[in-house]
């Protein structure tokens, strides 16, 4: 692990019974980091995701996580170490209000500066909406509520699957601004996101995921759209590198991981 990674995921192997979705990753982030995961369906996202919170045990391999191997630590003992996932579909609990969901993930959670105040300065969407249940809320409303619940625990990694599905353009704009602020808090932030130019400009390094494996990782900066595309859909145009900008100042070349 490099010096000062927060998180190392380490040749994971993650099934369901024969199913291989998840093959050998690997991969760090470090701390205040912003890494979009993307990649087609079924490549393998949320899977690893889920691997990463502990809802999914992994047939091989390690996550590190501040020095220490969690791969065995049970979801809720993550939540207490810092880690939080968002994951698809919410999963708010309907008959509650916006503050009562709030309030619940703050339980297992450590202290830090995020509470209902702080939640609702940061997503000004849900600040009249405290007392509402969160089935009267619309997706864009549900989306912002999950996402401040995972902040109650005041996690060092924030984990988002599929920020933006279903959601209206607008409503997304609203939701990527309020991220903004959680990332100006140095929140290490792991996302999959199907939208990628939203993911090249959110991110600070882009990661692709196909069949299972990743096949193209770098600095946002330095992919560019078309070199994104095709790790995504599995193309190759050649069997040699596309030629890759030269890198910025302080960033690392994209870099190919499997295949072209
Ligand atoms: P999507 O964007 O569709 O959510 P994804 O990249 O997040 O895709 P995963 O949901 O991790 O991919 O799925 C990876 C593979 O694992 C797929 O082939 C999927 O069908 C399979 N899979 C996912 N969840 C389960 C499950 N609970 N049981 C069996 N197979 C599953």
């Amino acid at each position: 692990m490099t010096q000062g990674a927060l998180v190392s995921v380490e040749g994971v192997d993650s099934r369901y019974g024969l199913l291989h979705a998840v093959r050998g990753v690997s991969f760090q982030l470090d701390e205040g980091e912003t890494l979009a995961l993307v990649g087609a369906n079924g490549a393998g996202k949320t899977t690893l995701l889920r691997t990463i919170a502990g809802a999914h045990r992994p047939a091989a391999g390690r996550v590190v996580f501040d020095g220490a191997d969690v791969t065995n630590v049970p979801s809720y003992r993550r939540v207490g170490l810092g880690i939080a996932l968002v994951p698809e579909g919410r999963r708010l609990f309907p008959g509650l209000t916006v503050e009562e969901n709030l309030g619940v993930a703050a339980v297992r959670g450590r202290s830090g500066r995020w509470s209902v105040d702080t939640v609702l300065d940061a997503f000004p969407l849900l600040k009249p909406l405290r007392k509402r249940h969160a089935a009267n809320l619309s997706g864009g409303e549900q989306q912002a509520t999950a996402i401040g619940r995972a902040l109650m625990s005041n996690p060092r990694l924030l984990l988002l699957d599929e920020v933006s599905l279903g959601l209206a353009p607008v409503v997304v704009d609203d939701v990527y601004r309020s991220l903004e602020t959680v990332i100006r808090e140095r929140t290490t932030v792991l996302l999959v996101e199907q939208d990628l130019a939203r993911a090249m400009e959110f991110a600070s390094r882009v990661m692709c995921m196909l069949e299972g494996s990743i096949v193209l990782e770098g600095q946002a900066g330095q992919l560019s759209r078309d070199q994104v595309t095709e790790a995504y859909f599995g193309l190759r145009r050649s069997g040699r590198e596309q030629p890759v900008p030269p890198p910025r100042a302080g960033g690392s070349a994209p870099q190919r991981r499997r295949g072209a």
